[in-house]
């Protein structure tokens, strides 16, 4: 981050200034009082678990320089001999997102990328990033931050030698998807798909791309759109004043397309073909989704002026991020895949379909935990998978989750051990006669902690 005057900062977050110099310059936002530097400005912010407000006095003894906070207790410094300035606001999250948005409009010349969707934001900015990274240094949202509070210290990172920032964004209350886009100001918008993602909040997929849209109606004018013409929800989209689209798709007609799809051990090769001409990509990642993820993050990087040559080598040598389709073969030779970083309905059947394309000879295991935050629907959800799975050349399930006895109901035999908690699994897995010919696909939702199933299983065998 660059330096700023304490005056701009009180001016971005519209703060009152209780005390200390307007004229100090401050670098470096943290809201971790444990990792605080010294001349850091320490934003209290209250979580789920912890308020912030209670660390101030460890922030100013770590050498704080700035403190910003929604109420302020003069005894919660006033034992320290160097005292901060403190600067008071309504709500320490929006005035986090406000000073984020002020330090973005300093950087008119760095492209700025927003990509949403339901599935493959965090893939689909890692390769991006990979492909612009050759053009300039990049920026990006570290791993998933990609909400309120995220977002804002991912731009914060923003420095004047860098060419392109590249940020997720998510959402899982309604209206954040345009808190985000504003504090962003995306030059360039993709959407990688609409899926069944937190309907407990969104009810179903056409309130999933209301709320996904906004990062469409956010982008300037003379820039583009990236969308996935393969989603029945984003086929006909637009975008701001008719902003340009670009399209990107499989199974249809677009702008960015894949063609004759191959297996390579641990990942595929592919055409990638924009406009007349095209380039041979061996990609790194199983599943078709991935190759659809590479396609949207190819397209923006085609619109950014990216060359074919450039976003092969982008995508050649990106690497995925952890817990997505994650493989290793045990030493007694079983493969263990672990895609339990999240899942939703259409996040799980593309894994399974992942694994029964990767592995045609191989007997295909499930490890399945809860599909969380789906509403009212989430026992018809959890049936449909059940369903789906009845149909497909699977030699047995393994299932563990309150919802999951709902997709246990629908899988028929296939289902060989169903339990409550997920710690329970492994007790189940370690009799599973695993071997050579296995293969253990894991995947639940992230509060069902499947990776330490696959921790302790990987172990085992
Ligand atoms: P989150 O909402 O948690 O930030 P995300 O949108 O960033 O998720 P990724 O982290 O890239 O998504 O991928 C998470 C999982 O979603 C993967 O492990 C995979 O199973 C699935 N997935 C990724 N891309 C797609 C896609 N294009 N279509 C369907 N499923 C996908
Ligand atoms: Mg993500």
């Amino acid at each position: 981050m660059e330096s700023f005057y304490l005056k701009e900062l009180i001016t971005a977050v519209k703060g009152k200034f209780l005390i200390g110099d307007p004229k100090l310059s401050v670098k470096n936002i943290s809201i971790d009082s444990r990792t605080v530097k010294k001349g850091e400005v320490f934003f209290a912010i209250k979580g789920e678990n912890y308020d912030g407000h209670n660390f101030i006095g460890e922030a100013v003894s770590r050498g704080a320089s700035a403190i910003v906070c929604s109420q302020y207790d003069i005894g919660l410094v006033k034992p320290f001999p160097s005292f901060p300035a403190v600067v008071k606001v309504d709500d320490t999250v929006i005035a986090l997102g406000d000073l984020a948005k002020a330090y973005r409009k300093r950087f008119k010349d760095i492209k700025i990328v927003g990509i949403t969707g339901s599935n493959g934001k965090t893939t689909t900015k890692e390769i991006l990033s990979s492909i612009l990274n050759t053009q300039g240094k990049t920026v990006s949202n570290k791993g998933n931050f990609n909400n309120r509070i995220g977002l804002p210290l991912s731009i914060l990172n923003l420095t004047s030698d860098v060419k392109y920032g590249v940020f997720e964004l998510g959402t899982s209350v309604k209206g954040e998807i345009k808190i985000l886009s504003d504090i962003l100001c995306p030059d360039i918008a993709i959407i990688t798909n609409i899926g069944c993602s937190h309907l407990e909040t969104f009810v179903n997929p056409e309130g999933v791309y209301e709320e996904k849209k906004a990062l469409l109606d956010a982008i300037a004018g003379w820039s583009f759109a990236v969308v996935n013409k393969d989603d029945e929800y984003l086929k006909n989209a637009v975008a701001a004043g008719g902003a340009k689209i670009i399209s990107f798709a499989i199974a249809n007609n677009a702008d960015v397309t894949a063609k004759n799809i191959s297996l390579r051990s641990g990942g595929q090769l592919f055409e990638l073909h924009y406009g007349k001409g095209f380039v041979y990509v061996n990609m790194p990642s199983k599943g078709k989704f991935n190759v659809l993820n590479a396609l949207g993050a190819s397209a923006a990087a085609l619109g950014l002026g990216c060359s074919l040559e450039d976003v092969k080598k982008g995508i050649e040598n990106f690497k995925a991020p952890a817990m997505r389709m994650e493989t290793i073969v045990t030493k007694r030779g079983v493969t263990l895949i672990n895609d339990a970083y999240n899942a939703n309905p259409s996040s799980v059947r593309e894994s399974i379909n992942a694994v029964l394309e990767a592995y045609p000879s191989s007997e295909i295991n499930l490890v399945l935990g809860d599909m969380l935050e789906l509403g009212e629907n989430s026992a018809l959800y959890h049936k449909e998978l059940g369903k789906f799975i009845s149909d497909k050349k699977i030699k047995s399930v393994y299932l563990a989750g309150e919802m999951s006895f709902y997709t246990k109901e629908s899988a028929g035999k296939k289902v060989v051990f169903y339990c409550g908690k997920s710690s329970d699994l492994f007790a189940a897995l370690k009799k599973s006669g695993a071997n050579k010919k296995s293969v253990f696909l894991f995947k639940g939702s992230r509060g069902m902690k499947l990776e330490n199933t696959y921790k302790k299983f990987f172990e085992f065998l």
